[in-house]
């Protein structure tokens, strides 16, 4: 297998040339013990643990446990146990946070002397007044030149339990009109009168996030931290906590974006949310994304891990679709569940031409032809058997190959019957089917000159087994549960279990906890936990229809690109029909696409920063494609509420887009700049400088230089090839490092070709 590779491995492995930390890779995994961990935690995982693997470095488990209130020990034993199971090991290298208590205490008492830090009274509400707004200076806190000896009494106070919850916080004295708002004094500690997991009693103050992490990192002399998009406007201050302490060790924090993925939640207090409430049967519900929940359904590890491949690790927004997740699984399974017979809806049908009491036992191979395996078991035929109840029609449509009445269909591994007679209860249900069968096939060929297309599994009555199926479809109905400020819970999908006493072939008395089959025709199914002897309960990992395959035009699997890639975002769908009145009146007021009216309306955020480009004197139809494609992906990837910018400062980007100023590429560029740091997108322009070479001079000079460099391709116009000259602006372009204006160029270029 070749080694993934992605711009965090390209870095990493740049600076292990290079020297950096003696060429030492270390990272870590850092969660909080306050949930199980899920499949986004797996992309984490495989990033740090596959680094250090790759590298030849280590990688520490770390409890982020910070906050009393939340935490556990039982979630710390789910976390190992999950870490473990996914094929990692942390050795020796297993931490906690809170371990660290002390020595962040004397840390904080050290930034106090220096002067870096002060005892802040504002209630938490006036703090958040003080802090100002996006692209407004906040006002200092009158706490702030408290004097260094006061501040160290009052934080001596603050620890030994004498003020109040929310009375005091100890506080960064940095910077109070930073562009970013992180930098505005942020806090470091604040007082939990709590009992935790592990310090019990011993502490009434706590350590913020943002002090803690960074220092746990030096002090276990992580190289590299690797953290999720939401934190990018937090490494300022991490770098500044790291540098303000003077600890020796620097580690160095670099973003990726979380795995969103479809029809699912993911964030653990919404997981917490379903498990409390009882709404799945716990953490390991096989309908939860989580770890655990993903194991009991029978989701391997080795799909785990080629998933998170397949994905990839970048810093745009990735809402992967479910269906991808379901392909990689099929995939995984085809080669490792034995082929068995299961009737999830059985209807009897009697073999009126079969000796009664005989009983035959069939040759049945496990496996299918493109599977490289072997071995096989006997099943029993006799005279009355099951067969699925979808599996008859009455009156059937033309190219349905399966029993209707006088229809011919293979029995799989056993005869060709004929179907002869229905028979109707009192009510004029189906109570049973009367058949017959054609001794000449046994083993299911079909005679000569024969076609028999459609072939169904079926089991002995007398020897079948009665078995729990639980069938697991999608935890939420909706692509984005949630979205638009609705409580998620309202977009639970209440089918995403249903149980059925089914019928399956007695080989499955020997069915044991955490084998793999594939029902043949159903699904591949794992046995779970549940199972007692001569009751085994199987749960559907994945039905056997491939939508993923479908949706990408091939039966074969897709195979990873070299670079993988993150799966592209989901485009918002849906036509006007399904419009609310509110999307509706927006779409006819501003001509907007449905697409667009949609977006917008269903989020509060979006919706303002409309109306305040609208007031601002921005033209709508550009604004409303920023919000609807870029803007929101960007507040999704960031987890953010709201945009740290206003409606007018993103009405600015579009005019910088018409006049040439900034490429549409340029623009997406800017507009992530808007999101670090709320600044307007004139000033990200004019401080990165990133608008576009417009001046004719300059792109003139590249044009002639691009001629000059490829008169192969020049002849090639001249002999009338037009197609080569978009070839040719592509060449201008990126000799002028992406900042040409393509329309500019593509003049210029005409004009010297002549
Ligand atoms: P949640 O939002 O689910 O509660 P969290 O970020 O609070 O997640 P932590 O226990 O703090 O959970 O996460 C541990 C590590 O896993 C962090 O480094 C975090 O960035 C990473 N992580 C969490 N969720 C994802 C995800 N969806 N994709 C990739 N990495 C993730
Ligand atoms: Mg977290």
């Amino acid at each position: 297998m070749t080694e993934p590779s992605d711009f965090i491995r390209d870095m990493i492995g740049a600076d292990a040339a290079a020297g950096l930390h003696g060429g030492r890779v270390c990272t870590r995994f850092p969660p909080e013990p306050n949930g199980y961990l899920h499949i986004g935690h797996a992309k984490s995982i495989h990033l740090n643990f596959g680094i250090a693997k790759q590298f030849g470095g280590v990688c520490h488990l770390r409890m982020d446990d910070t906050n009393p209130t939340t935490e556990d020990p039982e979630y710390v034993a789910a976390i190992q146990r999950d870490v473990r199971w996914l094929g990692f090991e942390w050795g020796q290298n297993m931490f906690y946070a809170s371990d660290y208590y002390e020595r962040l205490y004397e840390l904080a008492e050290g930034l106090i002397q220096k002067g870096r830090a002060y005892v802040c009274d504002l209630t938490e509400a006036d703090m958040g007044e003080y802090r100002g707004k996006v692209g407004e200076p906040g006002k200092e806190s009158p706490y702030r030149n408290r004097s260094v000896q006061e501040n160290l009494d009052r934080f001596r106070r603050m620890r030994k339990g004498e003020f109040k919850e929310g009375s005091c916080t100890l506080r960064a004295k940095i910077d109070m009109a930073s562009p970013n708002m992180k930098m505005r004094d942020p806090p470091l500690y604040r007082i939990k009168h709590a009992h935790h997991y592990r310090t019990g009693d011993a502490w009434c103050i706590y350590p913020l996030y943002d002090y803690a992490h960074c220092l746990s990192d030096s002090f276990e002399k992580i190289t590299h931290s690797l953290c999720t998009m939401e934190f990018e406007s937090a490494r300022e201050l991490y770098d500044w906590v790291v540098a303000a302490t003077e600890v020796p060790h620097v580690p160095r924090q670099t973003e990726f974006a979380r795995l969103n993925l479809s029809y699912t939640v993911m964030s653990k207090r919404r997981l917490l949310e379903l498990v409390e409430k009882k709404l799945v049967r716990g953490w390991d519900d096989p309908r939860m994304p989580t770890i655990a929940g993903l194991r009991r359904r029978g989701v391997t590890r080795e799909a785990i891990a080629e998933f998170c491949s397949r994905i990839g690790v970048a810093k745009n927004l990735s809402i992967v679709d479910m269906a991808l997740l379901e392909h990689v699984i099929r995939e995984d399974l085809n080669q490792r569940s034995p082929r068995v017979m299961a009737v999830l809806k059985p209807i009897e049908v009697l073999i009126e031409n079969y000796p009664e009491g005989e009983v035959e036992q069939l040759d049945a191979p496990y496996w299918p032809h493109d599977v490289p395996k072997e071995g096989s078991r006997k099943v029993p035929f006799s005279r009355t058997i099951y067969v699925d109840r979808d599996d008859f029609l009455e009156n059937p449509p033309k190219d349905f190959h399966r029993l209707s009445p006088g229809k011919r269909v293979r029995l799989r591994h056993a005869y060709v019957v004929t179907c002869k007679e229905v028979i109707k209860d009192a009510n004029g249900d189906l109570a049973r089917l009367v058949c017959t069968y054609d001794p000449a096939t046994r083993g299911g060929s079909a005679p000569a000159g024969e076609k028999v297309a459609g072939t169904i599994q079926w089991v002995s009555a007398a020897h079948a087994l009665d078995a729990e199926v639980r069938i697991y479809d999608r935890l939420c109905r909706v692509e984005s549960p949630g979205d638009g400020g609705r409580d998620f819970l309202e977009d639970l999908n209440p089918d995403s279990l249903s149980v059925v006493q089914a019928k399956v072939e007695p080989s499955l008395s020997s069915a044991a906890e955490g084998q793999h089959y594939q029902f043949e025709r159903v699904g591949f199914f794992f046995v779970d936990p549940d199972t007692r002897p001569g009751a085994p309960v199987f749960n559907r990992t994945v039905a056997l229809k491939d939508g993923w395959a479908k949706l990408v035009g091939k039966s074969e699997p897709v195979k990873a690109e070299a670079k993988p890639r993150e799966a592209k975002a989901a485009a918002p769908k849906g036509d006007a029909k399904e419009l609310t009145p509110a999307a509706k009146a927006l779409a006819e007021q501003h001509a907007l696409s449905a697409d667009e009216a949609r977006v917008i309306s269903s989020e509060p955020a979006l919706a303002a920063l409309f109306e305040g480009a609208l007031a601002a004197g921005s033209a709508a139809k550009p604004i409303a494609s920023l919000l609807a494609n870029d803007v929101v992906r960007e507040l999704r990837a960031r987890r953010l509420e709201k945009a740290p910018f206003d409606g007018a400062a993103l009405g600015e980007l579009p005019p910088l887009v018409a006049s040439g100023t900034l490429s549409t590429k340029l623009a997406k560029e800017v507009l992530a700049e808007m999101f670090v740091r709320g600044a307007r997108p004139a000033e990200i322009v004019k401080e990165k400088g990133l608008s576009q070479v417009s001046d004719a001079g300059a792109v003139e000079a590249a044009v002639a230089q691009v001629l000059a460099d490829n008169p192969d391709t020049v002849a090639r116009y001249k002999a009338g090839n037009a197609n080569v000259v978009g070839a040719l602006v592509g060449m201008v372009i990126k000799s002028l490092q992406g900042r040409a204006n393509p329309k500019v160029v593509n003049e210029i270029l005409k004009k010297q070709l002549g």
